[in-house]
């Protein structure tokens, strides 16, 4: 659902199709996880993301996100995401 409109969509799959769609983001999920690199993209979604003020996109430093999560790490503290 698109929640800004109010838009419903549904699609539907065979069983195989459905099978193929899940190794793919299970696939896109692992480099995810391996990567360390996720430069930015600024669009309009921006104006929704919490992690603004550590984005180099608007004025972060580049290692400003990665000494917040070490932050968080050494304090032992689970970030809890921020509702909107
Ligand atoms: S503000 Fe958020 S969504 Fe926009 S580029 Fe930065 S991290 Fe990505």
């Amino acid at each position: 659902m698109y929640l800004s409109k109010g838009i419903t969509r549904v699609s539907t799959r065979t069983p195989e199709a459905l099978e193929q769609l899940q190794q793919e983001t299970l696939a896109l999920i692992h480099r995810i996880e391996a990567s360390d690199h996720f430069p930015t993209k600024k669009t309009n979604l921006c104006r929704w993301c919490t992690y603004k003020p550590l984005c180099p996109a608007f004025g972060a430093s580049e290692n400003a996100a990665r000494e917040h999560a070490q932050a968080i790490q050494e304090n032992n503290e689970i970030e809890q995401p921020r509702l909107l």
